[in-house]
This record gives C-alpha cells, sequence and structure tokens, in this order.
C-alpha cells in the first residue's frame, strides 16, 4: 500500500525537537514513504516572543539541513516548508518569509489564542483552568478561520488543537468547525490529518471524525502529518489515518511543490 507523503516534521531548531532531516529521511525510507516534508517551526517576528522555535538567523540553516537531506536522499521527495504560527496582524511578516526562500508549502497552525498564551504548551496548563473550554475553542476556530482566510498558508494545521490535553466544551462545536470550514473551502486550503493527536491525552487524530466529514462535504482537501519531533515518528500511525479518511469518503490527497497543489490518489 502507498503510503500519503509526511508534511509535517521538525528538527533541533526548534528546540524540543531530535535528530536532523537525515535522520528524519533514513526513517521515512524505513517505513516506507516516498515523499516527505520538513515544516519545522517558524521564526517569529520578535526572536523572544518564546522558547520554541527557531532563530530568525537560523532560517539559511534550516534550509541547508533540508536540502542536504535531499542530497543525500535523492530516491525519496523531499519538500521544504514551515510550519508558521497564525498571529492576527503578522500577515505582512508571514509574507516577507514566504518570500526569502523557495517554499513547497506553508501550513498555518494556531497555537496562540492570545499573544500569550499558547493552549498547546504543556507549561500553560493552568491556564485552561481559569477559562472557559468553549470560550477558548470559540476563540481558537475563529482565528483559525482567520489563517485560512489569510491566503497565507497552503495548509492549515492539526485543526482541532484545543482537545490536546483532553479538556473539551460539552457544547456542540458543530457551528465552530462549520465557520471555519468555509473559510478553508473559500480560501481553497487543505487541512492535515496530523497523527501526534494519537500520543497526546486526547489519544485522537487531530481533526476529529466529525470535523473531518464537514471537511469531505464542503470538498476541503487533505494532507497526512506524523508532527514528528523525533526521527522514529516519521509516518506514525498512517495506515489508521488512511482508514479514517477513506471511512469519510476521501479516495484523494495532495502533494505539494513551489506552493502548487497536485491531487493524487488514497
Ligand atoms: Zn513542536
Ligand atoms: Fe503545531
Ligand atoms: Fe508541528
Ligand atoms: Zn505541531
Amino acid at each position: 500500500m502507498q503510503l500519503p507523503a509526511d508534511y509535517h516534521m521538525h528538527t533541533p531548531l526548534c528546540r524540543h525537537a531530535i535528530g536532523e532531516p537525515v535522520d528524519y529521511a533514513r526513517c521515512a525510507e524505513a517505513a516506507g514513504l516516498t515523499e516527505i516534508g520538513f515544516s519545522d517551526h517558524s521564526p517569529m517576528l520578535r526572536d523572544d516572543f518564546d522558547n520554541w522555535r527557531m532563530f530568525d538567523r537560523q532560517l539559511d540553516e534550516y534550509v541547508a539541513k533540508v536540502q542536504l537531506a535531499q542530497k543525500n536522499f535523492p530516491q525519496l521527495t523531499i519538500r521544504l516548508a514551515l510550519e508558521v504560527d497564525y498571529l492576527p496582524g503578522q500577515e505582512e511578516w508571514i509574507q516577507k518569509l514566504a518570500a526569502r526562500h523557495p517554499w513547497d508549502y506553508f501550513i498555518g497552525s494556531v497555537h496562540y489564542v492570545s499573544e500569550s498564551w499558547d493552549i498547546d504548551n504543556p507549561a500553560k496548563l493552568s491556564e485552561w483552568k481559569k477559562r472557559d473550554a468553549f470560550e477558548v475553542w470559540k476563540i481558537y476556530f475563529e482565528r483559525l478561520a482567520m489563517a485560512a482566510e489569510s491566503k497565507l498558508f497552503d495548509i492549515i494545521g492539526h485543526a482541532d488543537l484545543p482537545k490536546k490535553f483532553g479538556i473539551r466544551p460539552t457544547q456542540d462545536c458543530t457551528p465552530l468547525y462549520a465557520h471555519f470550514l468555509d473559510a478553508v473551502a473559500k480560501s481553497n486550503c487543505a487541512i492535515e490529518l496530523n497523527t501526534a493527536g494519537l500520543r497526546k491525552d486526547c489519544k485522537e487524530i487531530y481533526p476529529c471524525r466529525e470535523l473531518l466529514q464537514l471537511a469531505f462535504a464542503k470538498h476541503v482537501p487533505i494532507t497526512f502529518g506524523s508532527d514528528a519531533h523525533v526521527p522514529e515518528e516519521v509516518g506514525m500511525n498512517f495506515i489508521e489515518a488512511m482508514e479514517l479518511a477513506r471511512a469519510t469518503g476521501y479516495s484523494e490527497t495532495c502533494r505539494f511543490k513551489q506552493r502548487q497543489r497536485e491531487s493524487v490518489w488514497l
């Protein structure tokens, strides 16, 4: 069975991942993948914004590391990308980032629901206790819709990230998903099936089946990502993710090259 491309993996430059791109490439080959893409946490406008991403001055080094993997593994297709944090007001910065290297795609992710709270950060887990879960989800999905509408991204990352720690609202979230997916469909971007959720407290792929079903109904294309932060996580749980996609109705996935999308059979 042909596995889809793993389009979400990190490098040590983000300060919380281990293994060089060449190590991820080696693991990808061993896992039977034919295409991968590096999408490490992009620099922010200010280098002291947080401590879990590369510094601006390391961007060329990042590209060189990915190019070294491309050179050493010519039989594997290796794409050059970034996971870019969407924060309202930083659109111009992201545009400039896009012009600095020949990226194959940008994953737009929302981790921040305010300037200071990255909701998936275990060090800030106590913040969840101060807030109503549904309020957090509302802000998060509103920002995610804005990320899609910005047209700065090819793929929207881990679409229901707020479930990471297993804290879920009791309210029906369907209207939040629908509003977000309308923005995605209108902007013609894709969403990813991110298997990292299976390794977190929520024990579930991002996004959940319900969100994915809505995405399929709105003809939103999908990609796959392990969100590997160690080489051994490359391609992890991809069979399960493919099964979820197929059960939802998907028979295609997509690939990116130079920010151009192409559909391939799943
Ligand atoms: Zn990370
Ligand atoms: Fe992320
Ligand atoms: Fe990631
Ligand atoms: Zn991630």
